[in-house]
């Protein structure tokens, strides 16, 4: 694919696609860093910022969302959607077939040309809800 779009592959550009498209976690700038300073330990941040726009400007991998002021990246580019825990900033990917096959409304069609089709939940998840829940209890009973 590089070869095609005439992209020099570089060590650090390889290394910063391999842990995006590794990752299940929608990985953050800062994430990745981290994960390639294992291997690169020279690699400053500002480059990996770099090479993830290019790889977004490739169509490589894509924005999910911003994420406690951190965008967070997809290198996942099989139809699939998104939930997005707002307590511990999971994001979890879902299958949605139905959606997926959906005629899109006029103004969407005639708006302009669609690079992502995709649907994101926002709420707090399950694992996230049950703390809250001991919150709660704990200030209840320690107020008693
Ligand atoms: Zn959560
Ligand atoms: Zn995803």
């Amino acid at each position: 694919m590089c070869r095609e779009h005439r992209i020099k592959v570089t060590p650090q550009r390889l290394e910063i696609y391999k842990v995006a498209i590794q990752s299940k976690e929608h990985p953050s700038a800062e994430d990745i860093y981290h994960s390639v300073r294992a291997k690169l330990p020279t690699i400053s941040l500002d480059t990996v910022y770099r090479t993830l726009s290019s790889l977004e400007r490739w169509g490589l991998l894509f924005k999910v969302a911003v994420v406690d002021d951190r965008s967070r990246f997809d290198a996942d580019l099989s139809p699939h959607h998104h939930v997005i825990c707002t307590e511990c900033n999971n994001i979890t990917d879902f299958l949605w077939p139905e959606f997926d096959s959906l005629a899109l409304p006029e103004d969407v069609t005639g708006w302009g040309s669609l690079k992502l089709k995709a649907s994101q939940f926002v709420g707090v998840c399950s694992k996230c809800d049950a703390k809250n829940k001991n919150k709660v209890f704990s200030i209840r009973s320690s107020a008693q």
